[in-house]
Protein backbone atom coordinates (compact mmCIF):
# COMPACT_ATOMS: atom_id res chain seq x y z
CA UNK A 1 0.00 0.00 0.00
CA UNK A 2 2.90 2.30 0.91
CA UNK A 3 4.81 1.23 -2.14
CA UNK A 4 1.47 2.14 -4.59
CA UNK A 5 1.94 5.67 -3.11
CA UNK A 6 5.45 5.80 -4.51
CA UNK A 7 4.81 4.62 -7.44
CA UNK A 8 4.55 7.42 -10.54
CA UNK A 9 1.97 7.48 -13.79
CA UNK A 10 4.77 5.67 -16.06
CA UNK A 11 5.17 2.54 -13.33
CA UNK A 12 1.62 2.14 -12.95
CA UNK A 13 1.21 1.72 -16.72
CA UNK A 14 3.96 -0.11 -17.58
CA UNK A 15 2.73 -2.74 -14.46
CA UNK A 16 -0.47 -2.35 -15.93
CA UNK A 17 0.87 -2.72 -19.38
CA UNK A 18 2.29 -5.99 -18.26
CA UNK A 19 -0.19 -7.44 -16.67
CA UNK A 20 -2.77 -7.42 -19.77
CA UNK A 21 0.05 -8.60 -22.50
CA UNK A 22 0.44 -11.79 -19.66
CA UNK A 23 -2.91 -11.63 -19.04
CA UNK A 24 -3.78 -11.62 -23.11
CA UNK A 25 -1.29 -14.49 -23.71
CA UNK A 26 -2.45 -16.56 -21.03
CA UNK A 27 -6.10 -16.04 -22.55
CA UNK A 28 -5.17 -16.98 -25.87
CA UNK A 29 -3.47 -20.35 -24.23
CA UNK A 30 -6.15 -21.05 -22.51
CA UNK A 31 -8.95 -21.29 -25.34
CA UNK A 32 -6.26 -23.14 -27.44
CA UNK A 33 -6.21 -25.62 -24.75
CA UNK A 34 -10.12 -25.51 -24.79
CA UNK A 35 -9.67 -26.32 -29.14
CA UNK A 36 -7.40 -29.40 -28.61
CA UNK A 37 -8.48 -30.96 -25.00
CA UNK A 38 -12.65 -30.26 -24.90
CA UNK A 39 -13.42 -29.66 -28.74
CA UNK A 40 -11.20 -31.53 -30.78
CA UNK A 41 -12.35 -35.07 -29.57
CA UNK A 42 -15.92 -34.82 -30.10
CA UNK A 43 -16.50 -32.25 -33.17
CA UNK A 44 -13.85 -34.57 -35.45
CA UNK A 45 -15.22 -37.75 -34.53
CA UNK A 46 -14.80 -39.92 -37.34
CA UNK A 47 -13.77 -36.63 -39.62
CA UNK A 48 -10.35 -37.20 -39.41
CA UNK A 49 -9.18 -35.44 -42.30
CA UNK A 50 -11.48 -32.70 -42.17
CA UNK A 51 -10.49 -32.15 -38.61
CA UNK A 52 -6.44 -31.90 -39.64
CA UNK A 53 -7.37 -29.06 -42.00
CA UNK A 54 -9.18 -27.11 -39.96
CA UNK A 55 -6.80 -27.58 -37.15
CA UNK A 56 -4.00 -26.10 -39.32
CA UNK A 57 -6.04 -23.17 -40.10
CA UNK A 58 -6.03 -22.84 -36.29
CA UNK A 59 -2.21 -22.95 -35.77
CA UNK A 60 -1.35 -20.91 -38.92
CA UNK A 61 -3.78 -18.19 -37.57
CA UNK A 62 -2.61 -18.42 -33.91
CA UNK A 63 1.43 -18.77 -35.28
CA UNK A 64 0.49 -15.32 -36.54
CA UNK A 65 -1.22 -14.05 -33.44
CA UNK A 66 1.94 -14.53 -31.45
CA UNK A 67 4.03 -13.64 -33.89
CA UNK A 68 2.74 -10.32 -34.42
CA UNK A 69 2.18 -9.82 -30.46
CA UNK A 70 5.69 -10.74 -29.74
CA UNK A 71 7.17 -8.22 -32.60
CA UNK A 72 4.99 -4.79 -31.60
CA UNK A 73 5.40 -5.54 -28.16
CA UNK A 74 9.69 -6.07 -28.51
CA UNK A 75 10.18 -3.79 -31.41
CA UNK A 76 11.13 0.13 -30.55
CA UNK A 77 8.60 2.16 -31.92
CA UNK A 78 11.11 4.43 -33.11
CA UNK A 79 13.01 6.90 -31.45
CA UNK A 80 14.52 10.53 -33.13
CA UNK A 81 18.04 9.66 -31.59
CA UNK A 82 18.30 6.71 -33.59
CA UNK A 83 16.51 8.27 -36.51
CA UNK A 84 18.52 11.46 -36.15
CA UNK A 85 22.39 10.62 -35.01
CA UNK A 86 23.87 13.24 -36.81
CA UNK A 87 21.57 15.98 -35.41
CA UNK A 88 23.53 18.67 -34.00
CA UNK A 89 22.36 20.37 -30.75
CA UNK A 90 23.95 23.68 -31.63
CA UNK A 91 20.97 23.82 -33.80
CA UNK A 92 18.25 23.36 -31.94
CA UNK A 93 16.72 26.83 -32.04
CA UNK A 94 16.40 26.37 -35.75
CA UNK A 95 13.43 23.39 -34.78
CA UNK A 96 11.78 25.39 -32.54
CA UNK A 97 8.79 24.54 -31.56
CA UNK A 98 9.74 20.56 -32.13
CA UNK A 99 12.35 20.42 -29.69
CA UNK A 100 11.59 17.86 -26.93
CA UNK A 101 12.89 19.33 -23.38
CA UNK A 102 12.38 15.95 -21.65
CA UNK A 103 14.75 14.59 -24.23
CA UNK A 104 16.62 16.99 -24.63
CA UNK A 105 16.71 16.79 -28.13
CA UNK A 106 14.82 17.70 -31.66
CA UNK A 107 11.39 16.58 -31.99
CA UNK A 108 10.18 15.60 -35.85
CA UNK A 109 7.19 16.26 -37.05
CA UNK A 110 4.18 13.11 -35.94
CA UNK A 111 6.42 12.62 -32.64
CA UNK A 112 5.22 12.78 -29.40
CA UNK A 113 6.38 11.96 -26.08
CA UNK A 114 5.13 9.08 -24.17
CA UNK A 115 4.65 9.99 -20.84
CA UNK A 116 5.21 6.47 -20.01
CA UNK A 117 8.31 5.11 -22.30
CA UNK A 118 9.60 8.35 -20.82
CA UNK A 119 10.90 9.12 -23.96
CA UNK A 120 9.88 10.49 -27.98
CA UNK A 121 8.27 8.08 -29.90
CA UNK A 122 8.43 9.06 -34.10
CA UNK A 123 5.34 8.93 -35.75
CA UNK A 124 3.41 7.39 -31.89
CA UNK A 125 -0.03 6.46 -32.75
CA UNK A 126 -0.76 5.29 -28.98
CA UNK A 127 0.65 3.55 -26.20
CA UNK A 128 -0.83 0.03 -25.88
CA UNK A 129 -1.52 -2.27 -22.51
CA UNK A 130 -2.14 -5.30 -24.62
CA UNK A 131 1.57 -5.17 -26.30
CA UNK A 132 2.93 -3.07 -23.30
CA UNK A 133 4.74 -0.95 -25.76
CA UNK A 134 4.34 2.30 -27.53
CA UNK A 135 2.75 2.16 -31.37
CA UNK A 136 4.90 4.37 -33.57
CA UNK A 137 6.88 4.30 -37.14
CA UNK A 138 8.09 0.86 -36.79
CA UNK A 139 5.91 -1.60 -34.72
CA UNK A 140 2.86 0.10 -36.32
CA UNK A 141 2.20 -2.73 -39.05
CA UNK A 142 3.05 -5.19 -36.63
CA UNK A 143 0.56 -4.06 -34.30
CA UNK A 144 -2.14 -3.79 -37.50
CA UNK A 145 -1.42 -7.01 -38.53
CA UNK A 146 -2.32 -8.43 -34.70
CA UNK A 147 -5.25 -7.04 -34.34
CA UNK A 148 -6.18 -8.57 -37.55
CA UNK A 149 -4.82 -12.17 -36.82
CA UNK A 150 -6.55 -11.84 -33.37
CA UNK A 151 -9.68 -11.31 -35.83
CA UNK A 152 -9.31 -14.47 -37.22
CA UNK A 153 -8.29 -16.40 -34.22
CA UNK A 154 -12.10 -15.14 -32.58
CA UNK A 155 -13.32 -15.90 -35.48
CA UNK A 156 -12.75 -19.27 -36.04
CA UNK A 157 -12.42 -20.68 -32.42
CA UNK A 158 -16.57 -18.61 -32.65
CA UNK A 159 -17.67 -20.67 -35.51
CA UNK A 160 -15.76 -23.64 -34.41
CA UNK A 161 -17.31 -23.77 -30.68
CA UNK A 162 -20.72 -22.35 -32.38
CA UNK A 163 -22.72 -25.71 -32.31
CA UNK A 164 -21.51 -27.18 -29.05
CA UNK A 165 -22.16 -24.05 -27.45
CA UNK A 166 -25.80 -23.85 -29.22
CA UNK A 167 -26.64 -27.49 -27.86
CA UNK A 168 -24.69 -26.84 -24.17
CA UNK A 169 -27.31 -23.60 -24.43
CA UNK A 170 -30.30 -26.02 -25.44
CA UNK A 171 -29.36 -28.67 -22.96
CA UNK A 172 -28.91 -31.12 -25.26
CA UNK A 173 -28.45 -34.20 -23.33
CA UNK A 174 -26.28 -36.08 -25.25
CA UNK A 175 -23.55 -33.02 -26.01
CA UNK A 176 -23.77 -32.42 -21.99
CA UNK A 177 -23.05 -36.11 -21.11
CA UNK A 178 -20.28 -36.01 -23.50
CA UNK A 179 -18.62 -32.89 -22.70
CA UNK A 180 -18.82 -33.27 -18.78
CA UNK A 181 -17.12 -30.91 -16.41
CA UNK A 182 -15.76 -28.82 -20.06
CA UNK A 183 -18.63 -27.54 -20.23
CA UNK A 184 -17.77 -24.32 -18.44
CA UNK A 185 -14.42 -24.08 -20.08
CA UNK A 186 -16.13 -24.30 -23.72
CA UNK A 187 -18.59 -21.68 -22.38
CA UNK A 188 -15.92 -19.12 -21.51
CA UNK A 189 -13.97 -19.86 -24.44
CA UNK A 190 -16.81 -18.85 -26.57
CA UNK A 191 -18.37 -15.93 -25.20
CA UNK A 192 -14.57 -14.43 -24.90
CA UNK A 193 -13.38 -15.16 -27.97
CA UNK A 194 -16.99 -13.62 -29.63
CA UNK A 195 -16.88 -10.55 -27.59
CA UNK A 196 -12.93 -10.25 -28.43
CA UNK A 197 -13.86 -10.42 -31.87
CA UNK A 198 -16.76 -7.71 -31.99
CA UNK A 199 -14.37 -5.49 -29.79
CA UNK A 200 -11.33 -5.85 -31.51
CA UNK A 201 -13.06 -5.69 -35.03
CA UNK A 202 -14.55 -2.77 -33.89
CA UNK A 203 -10.63 -1.45 -33.17
CA UNK A 204 -9.39 -2.96 -36.70
CA UNK A 205 -12.22 -0.61 -38.89
CA UNK A 206 -10.63 2.04 -36.70
CA UNK A 207 -7.37 1.61 -37.55
CA UNK A 208 -8.55 0.82 -41.40
CA UNK A 209 -9.72 4.58 -41.53
CA UNK A 210 -6.68 5.68 -39.98
CA UNK A 211 -4.37 4.20 -42.02
CA UNK A 212 -6.45 5.62 -45.56
CA UNK A 213 -6.38 8.87 -44.05
CA UNK A 214 -2.83 8.73 -43.49
CA UNK A 215 -3.69 9.70 -39.69
CA UNK A 216 -2.35 8.55 -36.26
CA UNK A 217 -4.73 8.02 -33.32
CA UNK A 218 -3.51 11.02 -31.52
CA UNK A 219 -3.42 13.17 -34.98
CA UNK A 220 -7.62 11.59 -35.04
CA UNK A 221 -8.19 12.92 -31.94
CA UNK A 222 -6.24 16.20 -32.18
CA UNK A 223 -8.50 16.77 -35.26
CA UNK A 224 -11.55 16.15 -33.76
CA UNK A 225 -10.94 18.00 -30.69
CA UNK A 226 -10.33 20.97 -33.28
CA UNK A 227 -13.33 20.36 -35.01
CA UNK A 228 -15.78 19.95 -32.35
CA UNK A 229 -13.78 22.30 -29.27
CA UNK A 230 -13.47 19.57 -27.12
CA UNK A 231 -10.75 19.77 -24.46
CA UNK A 232 -8.06 16.93 -24.32
CA UNK A 233 -8.47 13.53 -22.07
CA UNK A 234 -6.90 13.89 -18.69
CA UNK A 235 -6.36 10.32 -17.58
CA UNK A 236 -3.15 11.34 -16.59
CA UNK A 237 -4.29 14.09 -14.22
CA UNK A 238 -7.62 12.04 -13.09
CA UNK A 239 -5.04 9.03 -11.84
CA UNK A 240 -3.16 11.83 -10.04
CA UNK A 241 -6.36 12.74 -8.24
CA UNK A 242 -7.42 9.66 -7.51
CA UNK A 243 -3.95 8.75 -6.26
CA UNK A 244 -3.57 11.66 -4.08
CA UNK A 245 -7.24 10.82 -2.48
CA UNK A 246 -6.18 7.98 -1.43
CA UNK A 247 -3.29 8.86 -0.41
CA UNK A 248 -4.97 11.83 2.11
CA UNK A 249 -7.44 8.99 3.46
CA UNK A 250 -5.36 5.67 4.00
CA UNK A 251 -4.14 4.91 7.40
CA UNK A 252 -0.89 4.04 6.26
CA UNK A 253 0.27 7.36 4.96
CA UNK A 254 2.42 9.37 7.67
CA UNK A 255 1.37 12.87 9.10
CA UNK A 256 3.75 14.59 7.10
CA UNK A 257 2.31 13.66 3.76
CA UNK A 258 0.56 16.44 1.92
CA UNK A 259 -3.20 17.74 1.77
CA UNK A 260 -5.47 17.46 -0.77
CA UNK A 261 -4.28 21.05 -2.53
CA UNK A 262 -0.98 19.21 -3.88
CA UNK A 263 -3.68 18.84 -6.58
ZN1 LIG B 1 10.66 13.47 -25.63
ZN1 LIG C 1 4.82 4.61 -24.69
Amino acid sequence: MVKFFTLDYSDFAKGFGLFCFIGGNVLTVIVTFCYFDSIYPIIYKNKEIYGYFMTSIGLFILFNIFYNNFKASFTDPGNPKDAYKSYDKSTASVYSGTFCKLCDYYKPPRAHHCSICKKCVLKMDHHCPWVNNCIGQNNQRFFYLFIFWMIMGTFFITIVLLPTFWNIFKRDEETLREIGEDRKLIVFSFVLCFCVFIAVGLLFGFHTFLEIKDLTTIEYKAKTRQEYGLKPSKLKETYEIVKTLLKFISPFTSTESPSLHVI
